[in-house]
This record gives structure tokens, C-alpha cells and sequence, in this order.
């Protein structure tokens, strides 16, 4: 089996990293970071979303897991103190592969039709350094709103405990395959209206943001901002691609959830 480990850079991570790369070659696995069959990122949940974009090209055949150096991560729950017993798990392949649903997001520009699509782990977050964000969102192709306020988030079901959740979004199950739309200060008076709750799309269900005013968007998928000027349209649906998280014993979402935002429990959550 192939492998490759990203680390956040820091001492540590990097010493866990050469540490367990050291491990897995004398179990015969040989370190290879063009086409790696798994991708261990040692660090945190923003080390996860660079290991993951950085794997994009190979999502089909590439699985992921996380060891954390920090707090305790949602997508990197190992501990330093337990490489040992990973590596021998690693070593024991065939490993289970866990699959959740990802996000696409189509950026269409007004000049030449260009368009740029991105995969998100996390979430898309659409807002401006300028004013408001004033969008016209069309669900399915139907005229659903007109959105005036700081932005929107469009999150996947594993990215909804993150900016979504910050935003009063709900949690979503990642056996669900759906987007989720949550707003960041929307006006709301006798001339601005939205829905006001968090909208949640199932699969082919496309959400398309059309802006009505001119603006420069900050466009951020999970952890990189880009500026986009003269945009037609911003489309977003749960995309066909997967990830795929390598999962060498039970950890079930619910107990990652209450795990990191209730509190620590020794009982296990049935998924
Ligand atoms: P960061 O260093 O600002 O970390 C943000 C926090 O989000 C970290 O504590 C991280 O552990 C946590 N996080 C990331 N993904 C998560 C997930 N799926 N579920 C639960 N917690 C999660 O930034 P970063 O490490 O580069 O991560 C980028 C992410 O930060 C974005 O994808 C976004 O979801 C999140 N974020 C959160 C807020 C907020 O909560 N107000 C604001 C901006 C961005």
C-alpha cells in the first residue's frame, strides 16, 4: 500500500510525521505523495482540509484519516499516543472506507463564460468587503428569495458542526446526502425579505445565486479565500465526488459530535 502524510509544519507534527513515515516503511509500505492509496495528516482539522485539497485529483482511489497534535479535531481524532497501534492497523490492509457527501460549487463569470468549479469538505462562504451581498437564489430553477446581508454559507453534512453550526445552522448526519444553506445577518424589513432558517437541499437539488448587485465576492471553500469579480452566477449542489475516510475502528458521528461539543463520554452512539 501507498502512502503520504501531510503535517501542519509545526515541531511536533513534523516529529509525529517522521516518526510514523519511519514505521510504515519498515511495515513495508512504501511513502509515495503523487498517488498516495491513503493520506495521513498530522495536525488539525485545517491540516485535514490542506491534506484533502491537496489529494482532490485522486478522491476515488486516495482514503483519509487524521491524528491530531492540538485539541481534539473532527476530522483528525488520533492521538499521538496511539501511533502505534495505528500503524499496526495501517500495516493489517485491506482497511474500511467510510464515504461522505462533498459540495460543488460552479463560479460563473459575466465576461468570456468562464467558470470555475471547486469541491468542499467544509463549506462554501460567500460574502463581500464591500456592503452587502445581494443575491437572487433560485432553487431548482425556481426564483426562491432575494438575499440582502453579510453573506451565505452553503456547508456539507460533516462540515455542518463547523462555520454552519457558528451560524446556527443544524447539525446534518454525513449518511444524508445534502447541502445546507444558512445565512449570515440577512436584512430583514418591510422591503427585504428571506426565509430566516437554514435550508437544506437533498441531492440535485441545485441552489443558484445570481448577484443583483455588482460586487467583488470573498469566496472561501473551507479554509482559501478568493476575490471573483464580475460573477453571473454562483451554483451549488452536492457534488458526485466523495471523500473517503479510512476507518480502522468505530468512531460514529454522533459521538464525534457530542465528543467535541458536549462533552466526553465512554459510550458509544449506534451510527
Ligand atoms: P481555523 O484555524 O480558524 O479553525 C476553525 C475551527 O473549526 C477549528 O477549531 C477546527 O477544529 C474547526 N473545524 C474545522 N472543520 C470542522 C468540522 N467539520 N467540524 C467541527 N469543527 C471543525 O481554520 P481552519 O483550521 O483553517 O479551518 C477552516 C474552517 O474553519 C472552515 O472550513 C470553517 O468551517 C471554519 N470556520 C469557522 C468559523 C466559526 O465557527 N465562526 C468561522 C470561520 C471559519
Amino acid at each position: 500500500m501507498k502512502f503520504a502524510i501531510v503535517s501542519k509544519g509545526d515541531e511536533r507534527s513534523d516529529q509525529i510525521t517522521s516518526t510514523l513515515k519511519q514505521h510504515l516503511i519498515d511495515f513495508e509500505l512504501v511513502y509515495d505523495t503523487e498517488q498516495p492509496d491513503l493520506v495521513i495528516s498530522v495536525g488539525g482539522d485545517g491540516t485535514f482540509l490542506e491534506a484533502f485539497h491537496r489529494y482532490i485529483h485522486c478522491l476515488k482511489s486516495t482514503a483519509f484519516i487524521g491524528v491530531h497534535t492540538g485539541h481534539l479535531g473532527f476530522y483528525a481524532d488520533w492521538v499521538p499516543e496511539e501511533l502505534e497501534k495505528l500503524v499496526i492497523e495501517i500495516a493489517k490492509t485491506p482497511f474500511q472506507v467510510v464515504e461522505y457527501p462533498l459540495l460543488e460549487v460552479i463560479i460563473r463569470s459575466k465576461s468570456g463564460g468562464s467558470e470555475d468549479r471547486m469541491l468542499a469538505l467544509n463549506e462554501a462562504a460567500i460574502k463581500t468587503a464591500d456592503g452587502s451581498v445581494v443575491f437572487d437564489v433560485e432553487i431548482k430553477g425556481e426564483h426562491f428569495e432575494t438575499f440582502r446581508g453579510d453573506g451565505l454559507c452553503i456547508s456539507t453534512p460533516s462540515g455542518s458542526t463547523a462555520y454552519n453550526k457558528a451560524l446556527g445552522g443544524g447539525i446534518i448526519h454525513p449518511s444524508l446526502e445534502a447541502i445546507q444553506l444558512t445565512e449570515m445577518a440577512s436584512i430583514n424589513n418591510r422591503v427585504f425579505r428571506t426565509i430566516g432558517s437554514p435550508l437544506i437541499l437533498p441531492k440535485h437539488h441545485t441552489c443558484l445565486l445570481k448577484p443583483i448587485v455588482d460586487r467583488s465576492f470573498l469566496i472561501t471553500v473551507d479554509h482559501y479565500t478568493e476575490t471573483y469579480t464580475n460573477v453571473k452566477s454562483i451554483q451549488c449542489r452536492v457534488a458526485k465526488e466523495k471523500v473517503r475516510f479510512a476507518r480502522f475502528r468505530p468512531f460514529p458521528f454522533w459521538n464525534r459530535v457530542r465528543d467535541s461539543f458536549v462533552a466526553e463520554d465512554d459510550t458509544t452512539i449506534p451510527e
